[in-house]
């Protein structure tokens, strides 16, 4: 890259966000575009890779399934990939036995060992749940225990809450209860009301070098950003990083939750039969165990006889951001940070880090399409 190159925009950050960004900033507004990006690869936490040894396609951050309800961002995604058409299943293995998650009509008549129709079902959680109902704390706890009672919550929910945010649930928001429904019937499927699923056929680093593919895009791989970085773009800089790093922490640091994953090569046709069982007893370490495999049951190495298993460990480690910790103290340090962050010059932020936001892929594809909108008005 020659010295004197200037963009007219400067993306920090090869997530969706950023990626979807710079799409729009180039192909539509016709805009010179560069994207620096700390890691050595593109794509975020979304991105994925073939294991050499097994072949297997892998997500490196943890397995990611692509799923949305908003038509607007289905279309403009598979405009960049096709999908296969993998559904999310999710299994959970306590004390040794597997069920079915999120908790349907399968699970409570295997737990309680019943054979209930769906509405008697719901009367007898309702039985145990009516007492709870008016709950005055309003946490992650009170709330579970609110909508499934005290024996699947403390089966199911509890360990893996504690062991996958590092606190105990009473101390978490009910926000995160609310991305695990229940049901009364037989329905399996991990993600409900979502009409379009799938994982991208060629895998997700595709995607981002479909999105990023114009002449007037360019990528510059380990390499990190401050406010005082050297290149100065023309119009705006588009940050898409954690902003209390960006102002040196003025307000303290954000609380995030990372995580770390073990790989082995098995020597098994299939392992655990399904993507990912879930393990919520504390006596196992690890919350999930991953078998990529089961992602692309329309490749080859599907049927070969060995299999990837990734272990997964939620862990503390402020370097590698994954989940926001949305409390209260959070919350409001964040919200400083924001409006500091709002005061710099030719300065936009946005995604799932700089928001501290839980946002699925599509919700932040779907930020990154809005707020291309408002800024393509500001760069004529
Ligand atoms: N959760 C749980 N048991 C499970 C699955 C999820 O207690 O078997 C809780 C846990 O607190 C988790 C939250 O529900 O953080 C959201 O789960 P989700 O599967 O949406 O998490 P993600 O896939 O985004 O890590």
């Amino acid at each position: 890259m020659s010295k004197l190159y200037k963009p007219d925009i400067l993306i920090v950050g090869s997530g969706f966000f950023g990626a979807v960004l710079a799409e729009r900033l180039a192909n539509i507004s016709n805009k010179k575009v560069l994207i620096i990006e700390r890691r050595n690869h593109i794509g975020g936490n979304s991105f994925s890779e073939v294991d050499k040894k097994t072949n297997i396609e892998y997500h490196k951050y943890g397995t990611h399934i692509f799923h949305t309800a908003n038509q607007k961002v289905w279309d403009y995604i598979n405009k960049f990939t096709e999908f296969n058409n993998y559904r999310h299943q999710v299994l959970s293995k306590h004390k040794s036995k597997v069920y079915q998650m999120p908790i349907n009509l399968e699970t409570i008549n295997s737990f309680f060992k019943k054979n209930f129709s769906p509405i008697e079902a719901e009367k007898f959680i309702l039985n145990k749940t009516k007492k709870f109902k008016n709950y005055k704390h309003k946490n992650f706890e009170d709330k579970a225990i609110s909508q499934i009672g005290k024996e699947l919550y403390n089966a199911f929910i509890k360990g893996y809450t504690q062991k996958q945010w590092g606190k105990k649930p009473k101390y978490l928001p009910e926000s995160i209860f609310n991305r695990l429904p229940i049901r009364y019937s037989y329905n399996e499927d991990y993600y409900q009301q979502t009409q379009y699923q799938g994982i991208p056929k060629n895998g997700y680093k595709d995607i981002f070098i479909n999105l990023t593919k114009n002449k007037n895009i360019r990528i510059k791989l380990k390499e990190k950003y401050n406010l005082k970085y050297k290149i100065k773009p023309r119009y705006l800089t588009i940050y898409t990083g954690p902003l209390d790093s960006l102002l040196n922490y003025k307000f303290g640091k954000l609380e995030w939750r990372s995580l770390s994953f073990k790989k082995e090569v098995k020597k098994t046709r299939d392992f655990q039969g399904t993507s990912v069982i879930n393990y919520p007893d504390l006596k196992n370490k690890f919350t999930r165990v991953h078998e990529p495999k089961h992602l692309h049951p329309e490749r080859k190495p599907f049927n070969s006889n060995q299999t990837l298993v990734i272990k997964e460990y939620s862990v503390k480690n402020d370097n590698e951001p994954y989940y926001p910790i949305n409390d209260e103290v959070n919350r409001i340090k964040h919200r400083k940070y924001k409006l500091e962050a709002s005061k710099i010059k030719k300065f936009e932020f946005g995604g799932r880090l700089a928001d501290y936001a839980y946002y699925d892929m599509d919700m932040t594809i779907s930020a990154a399409l809005k707020k291309f909108e408002q800024i393509k008005k500001k760069i004529k």
